[in-house]
């Protein structure tokens, strides 16, 4: 797919989570597991730490979760200086429970119906994938709101 944004290879980054990153492509939320014997692979990993295998299998998972921790970012630091007129932002990482607790990280946008929710630990989210653009560095990303019904529980 070609997109008007560069991709800027992530700094670090050593290519097991590249499938992540071309589901999310494609508009799906993927997360592996080990092809031998099904762990939950998250951080993604060439070699599975419980058993050994070097395959893994990328399965579509429905991304919902719930708030496990989140920060919110005052300053637009170096490295994602594109997000300099959101500061201040908030991300969060949210936990799968239907991944094996596999722990995601996102941006987290509370505005709903007219309102500005705060994060909160253990709020239920779903997960909405946003295209490639500057602020991302050319990759796609996702963003992390509250559920409804959870939201005024
Ligand atoms: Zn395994």
């Amino acid at each position: 797919m070609d997109y008007k944004f560069e991709q800027v290879k992530i700094v670090g980054g050593i290519g097991a989570d590249d499938e992540f990153w071309r589901g999310l492509e494609r508009g799906e939320f993927c997360l592996p597991t080990c092809a031998s014997c099904n762990t939950w692979m998250w951080p993604a990993h060439f070699r599975c730490g419980s058993c050994g295998a070097w395959e893994m299998r990328w399965n579509v998972v429905e991304p919902k979760g719930k708030i496990f921790t989140w920060t919110r970012s005052w300053y637009a630091f170096d490295r994602v200086s594109e997000r300099a007129e959101d500061v201040p932002y908030v991300s969060a990482v949210v936990e799968i429970p239907h991944a094996g607790g596999a722990r995601v990280m996102g941006m987290f946008d509370g505005t709903m119906d007219g309102l500005n929710e705060d994060p909160r630990i253990g709020t239920d989210v779903v997960g909405h994938i946003l295209p490639p653009s500057e602020k991302t560095k050319g990759y796609p990303s996702i963003v992390w709101r509250p559920v409804a019904s959870g939201l005024r529980a």
